[in-house]
């Protein structure tokens, strides 16, 4: 293996989620694109973009509440735990949204922290929920 090149996240002040097991940056809450996943363990975000990840190289295709999905398992380019996993083909029209995007687990894989000072800039004004509430995913 060669040397391992961590990106560090700037601080913008946006909150930024770590591995929870090394800490190494893995993406800023302002990427995230809905909350409203579920995976076995509990919840699940949807990322637009993370850093320091490697894509597994086996592909799975998953039942999942809202269709089946092909996937791929995510893993921390830094400790080599599992984050969760990258979709690539959503076989249902209206999920394709989420194709070349990334779930990560909330409660195994992340730590939140701020990017800076403003700390607790989310806790006060709660998001409108995204237009598809009841799209939730179940990890199989
Ligand atoms: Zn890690």
């Amino acid at each position: 293996m060669g040397r391992l090149l961590l990106l560090s996240l700037p601080a913008t002040g946006a909150v930024i989620y770590r591995c929870k097991h090394c800490d190494t940056h893995l993406a800023y809450d302002t990427d995230i694109i809905a909350r409203t996943f579920r995976c076995k363990n509990g919840k699940a975000y949807l990322f637009n973009r993370i850093v320091n990840v490697n894509v597994g190289t086996k592909e799975e295709d998953r039942m999942m509440t809202t269709g089946l999905h092909t996937v791929c398992d995510i893993f921390c380019v830094a400790c080599g735990a599992i984050l969760g996993w990258k979709y690539l083909v959503a076989f249902d029209k209206s999920q394709r949204y989420k194709e070349g995007k990334f779930i990560l687990d909330r409660s195994t894989a992340l730590a939140a922290a701020p990017g800076d000072a403003t700390a607790d800039h989310h806790h006060h004004h709660h998001h409108a929920p995204v237009a598809s509430s009841d799209d939730e995913d179940d990890h199989m």
